[in-house]
């Protein structure tokens, strides 16, 4: 009798030809006969009983199966993941010259699928983002600890995605302490990243290198709109005149606040409104600015938001854009993956025409060295940027 392998899992010629074409994930339509055992690493074959490799197995998840290792006989422990995570690691040597904040482990990009690492001095915080890799939690800790040496290792495990992996939502130590903020540096401008309770695991730091970019042209009077705490405003700071740092958050603002301070800063006010009443209040009192930042949060959160997304996206640029002084810069972004780079564009041309102005497309920008963005898997990709320049 033909007993199936309980750590085996057998996919379609459909699936398997997706995984040979270099995505990593099999979904559950596409598992032919699921492995027996409970989640964790597993060999994955094809129908015809061709090994593919080896995956982390997630029982109750729509992706079942996520690559590991095309070698079929690799041994998924510790020393394994070691390996994985100190490959990422020496990728990021270049943005840790001129910065301590830094994204060490982007998931399926670097191989380690749904595991989030993040480095804040000498503190990592992590998000282990499926149930297959939470089986390997044991290994990943130890893998961390011998590989990076952190002072201590917090898990922001509190991300949504969790719940549709069966899993718990919680925030734990899962190495010493963590301090409830940290000090850290980005090209020179110091700020509190908020690791327990911050928004992702702490800070935004995948506009490192847009910040720094839009900081270089800054000049005048600025206005960095959904402003959380108020990274870009420091880096406009240094070479604006006066600089409106904008948010919702009182929250964020208090910690915008303290980053100034930290930064001696002087010339950031801070202002808390709603970002779509605020412009078109500030339209109307006449305002002008030679630099614009406009970062908000995610509007597109599923396929099926795209259409008001997309209006909104183009409400608040058209209004920045009516408030650019004539020679002005704008930088705009949209980190919604469901936005692609083609409809971001078009929004940016629809909202430039409604306007009516001339405007240069200066710069396309996207996502920095330690948020890899993999061709074959654009799921990785989620952030664009663009700086326009007004030519009137
Ligand atoms: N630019 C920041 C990240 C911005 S995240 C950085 O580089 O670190 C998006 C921010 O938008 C959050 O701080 C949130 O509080 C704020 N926000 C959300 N909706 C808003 C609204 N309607 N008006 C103003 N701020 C808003």
């Amino acid at each position: 009798m033909n007993v199936p392998d309980p750590a085996v899992g057998i996919v379609s010629a459909a699936g398997a030809r997706r995984w040979d074409g270099g995505h990593p994930w099999i979904f559950r339509g596409d598992v032919r006969q699921a492995p027996t055992g409970e989640a964790g690493p597993v060999a994955v074959h094809d129908a015809r009983g061709k090994p593919l490799g080896m995956a982390l197995w997630s029982p109750s998840s729509e992706i079942a199966f996520r690559r590991l290792d095309i070698d079929p006989d690799a041994h998924i422990d510790a020393s394994w993941w070691a390996a994985r995570i100190a490959r990422a690691s020496e990728r990021r040597d270049p943005v840790a010259v001129s910065s301590n904040a830094y994204r060490v482990v982007h998931a399926e990009a670097d191989g380690c699928p749904s595991l989030i690492v993040d480095r804040y001095g000498a503190y990592l915080v992590v998000q282990l983002l499926s149930a297959g890799l939470d089986a390997c939690r044991t290994e990943i800790i130890e893998a961390l600890v011998e590989s990076l040496a952190p002072d201590g290792i917090l898990a922001r495990n509190d991300a949504s995605v969790r719940g549709r992996e069966g899993l718990p939502r919680l925030v734990e130590a899962l190495v010493g302490t963590v301090p409830r903020e940290i000090a850290v540096e980005e090209h020179g401008v110091r700020y509190l990243a908020a690791p327990h309770d911050g928004q992702k695991t702490g800070a935004f730091l995948d506009q490192r290198e847009n910040r720094v970019r839009i900081g270089s042209m800054a000049r005048g009077e600025a206005l960095d709109c959904f402003s959380y705490h108020g990274s870009f405003a420091l880096h406009l700071a240094r070479t604006a005149e006066r600089v409106t740092a904008l948010d919702s958050s009182e929250s964020a603002l208090t910690r915008a606040a303290s980053n100034a301070a930290l930064n001696h800063l002087t010339n950031v006010r801070f202002v808390e409104a709603n970002a779509f009443e605020w412009l078109r209040d500030a339209e109307r009192r006449g305002e002008r600015y030679e630099t614009i930042v406009l970062d908000p949060p995610a509007f597109a959160k599923s396929r099926a938001s795209v259409t008001s997304a997309l209006r909104g996206y183009k409400e608040i640029n058209l209004r920045a854009i009516r408030l650019l002084a004539s020679g002005g810069v704008l930088f705009t972004a949209s980190c919604s993956y469901h936005i692609t780079k083609p409809l971001f564009l078009e929004m940016l041309q629809a909202a430039a025409s409604d306007a009516g102005r001339r405007l240069a497309l200066v710069e396309l920008r996207g996502q920095p060295l330690d948020h890899p963005e993999v061709l074959t898997i654009p799921e990785t990709g989620y952030l664009k940027g663009a700086i326009i320049e007004a030519m009137d």
